[in-house]
């Protein structure tokens, strides 16, 4: 991609009406655009680095048995009366058409659990596992972290159905290690630990994935031995104990739950009268669990950890682009230009992602565009690397470039961003 006729602007200065250093950065390098508090737009940029995540999850989801499908954004409120949530869940955006009232989906139990009634009949039909990409809508009052939390912004939500507990568990462990797989891609392993928190009235506990970071706003308390944490919600439950080997001495942190597991058992399933008839002809109901991800948290989450003060620094897996190639002084020096526009074209070929800054601007300006922006690789063709037969290359996590020869320059970077 050229940046010339790219949707790409960066701005030198904060926006001001942003709090959270993960909005301050992703609207300053041009990646969101704020539309109104806790609602942006996705621009070219951002919306390739959910693009990324989003396949890392798709292949997480479908490794572990997961189908994908897609449900509608509005619900006829009369499904929400049934679960009672119409009620209760207090973030719930509601419409209304005449005499017909609905509810933009701030979750979808009530879209899946009634979908999956036409479908499951026997224990022939089970385990069955449905995923989405869709986006939810909750009236958050307090919409100050950015892209951490949004008023509408796209989840991943898995509703899995079984025909006993123990299946479920089986389910629940392979989801857990799914999630963690996906931490472990989108750069954030090191930080995010696997927590205990509430399970409501229908479970002991359920599991939320949270990312150690100044800007969340749960506190966790980490066990250092079993490298498991606590939500603060039950932790006096526990009487401040490791539920899994009793340590005492647990660590507090703040964090931001990037994802929950959650053992739904009959909750939805009851109110639906969704069930299936086993071996034995018996009718049971169906026991299920649910599992979700935000992806504009995720994104949020990950400029916050991977960021310093000159920018982003995007983990490799989920950056926009692969490569930053810059050329300076190309419409003086045209050997700068057609060299630089030759790597262009040959790392393209080679299924490598660049983006090309060939505008006419001065070094300065591309150079803290290049660090803003933060992709890992930055290739420099110049006057001054052409006189040393060469072209620059400094990854973005390190301060010192160095020359590689330009014939050799097209296996260099192939080699450094693997
Ligand atoms: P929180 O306590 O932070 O509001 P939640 O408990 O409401 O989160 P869930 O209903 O479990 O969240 O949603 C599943 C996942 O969706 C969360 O783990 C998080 O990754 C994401 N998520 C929830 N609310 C938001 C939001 N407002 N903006 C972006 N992502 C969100
Ligand atoms: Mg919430």
């Amino acid at each position: 991609m050229k940046r010339s006729n790219y949707y790409l602007k960066t701005v030198t200065t904060a926006p001001k009406d942003e709090q959270s250093v993960n909005a301050k950065l992703l609207v300053q390098a041009g990646f969101v655009n704020k539309l109104s508090a806790g609602v942006y737009s996705l621009l070219p940029l951002g919306f390739r680095v959910l693009r990324k995540i989003e396949d890392i999850i798709r292949d997480e989801m479908e490794k572990a048995g997961g189908q994908e499908l897609f449900l509608p954004s509005m619900h006829p409120a009369k499904n929400w009366e049934k679960t009672g949530r119409l009620a209760t869940y207090e973030d719930i955006y509601k419409l209304k058409e005449g005499e017909k009232e609905f509810v933009l989906g701030p979750t979808h139990e009530e879209v899946a659990v009634p979908l999956a009634k036409s479908f499951i009949h026997s224990y022939r039909d089970l385990p069955l596992a449905l995923f989405q990409f869709q986006n939810k809508f909750r009236k958050e009052l307090r919409a100050k972290s950015g892209l951490m939390r949004g008023r509408e912004f796209m989840m991943k939500d898995l509703y899995s159905f079984h025909a006993d507990e123990t299946d479920l568990d089986t389910f629940y462990d392979k989801m857990t290690e799914a999630y963690q797989n996906i931490f472990k891609r989108v750069g954030l392993s090191e930080k995010t630990f696997f927590t205990f928190a509430s399970g409501g009235s229908f479970s002991k506990y359920s599991h939320e994935f949270q990312t150690l970071t100044e800007a969340g706003e749960d506190l966790i308390y980490i066990c250092d031995k079993c490298k498991i944490a606590v939500n603060k919600e039950i932790i006096s439950e526990l009487k401040n104990t490791c539920p899994q080997c009793g340590n005492q001495k647990l660590r507090e942190e703040k964090a931001v739950e990037v994802g929950n597991i959650f053992k739904l058992k009959t909750k939805f399933s009851a109110p639906f009268d969704l069930s299936f008839s086993d071996a034995k002809g018996e009718k049971k109901t169906i026991i299920m669990g649910c599992y979700g991800i935000g992806l504009q948290r995720l994104i949020g989450t990950i400029a916050e950890v991977w960021s310093d003060e000159k920018g982003l620094v995007w983990p490799k897996n989920v950056s926009p682009f692969d490569v930053y190639l810059i050329s300076l002084g190309a419409e003086k020096d045209h050997k700068v230009k057609k060299t630089a526009d030759k790597l262009y074209e040959e790392l393209k070929n080679a299924g490598v992602e660049v983006l090309y800054d060939e505008r006419e601007a001065s070094p300065g300006e591309k150079f803290s565009d290049a660090d803003l922006i933060g992709i890992p690789l930055r290739v420099v063709v110049s006057p001054k690397t052409l006189a040393n037969s060469s072209v620059e290359i400094k990854k973005r996590t390190e301060k010192e470039a160095s020359l590689s020869p330009t014939e050799k320059a097209l296996k260099t970077i192939i080699a450094e961003i693997k």
